[in-house]
């Protein structure tokens, strides 16, 4: 089974969520935005691997956006 894409969220000052993934073989950071992720498409980084976000990441990632912007009582 692939590991997956570790990653940090940010949110920019209009609450628009990025994604930070870490490149599993060079350790690169690519920025993504969460609204124009598709499950399971692959993103190149600068060193040509591939990095993908599982439907089950990318619900999770959803989810750490929505306790962030919870907690600053944001919708
Ligand atoms: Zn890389």
């Amino acid at each position: 089974m692939k590991q997956q894409p570790r990653f940090d969220i940010d949110l920019d000052k209009h609450y628009n969520a990025t994604l930070v993934v870490a490149c599993d073989e060079c350790g690169h950071e690519t920025r993504l935005h969460l609204k124009n992720l598709t499950p399971d498409r692959a993103h190149r980084c600068q060193c040509g691997s591939t990095i993908a976000m599982s439907p089950g990441a990318l619900l999770q990632a959803e989810r750490q956006v929505n306790a962030i912007k919870a907690a600053y009582r944001v919708r």
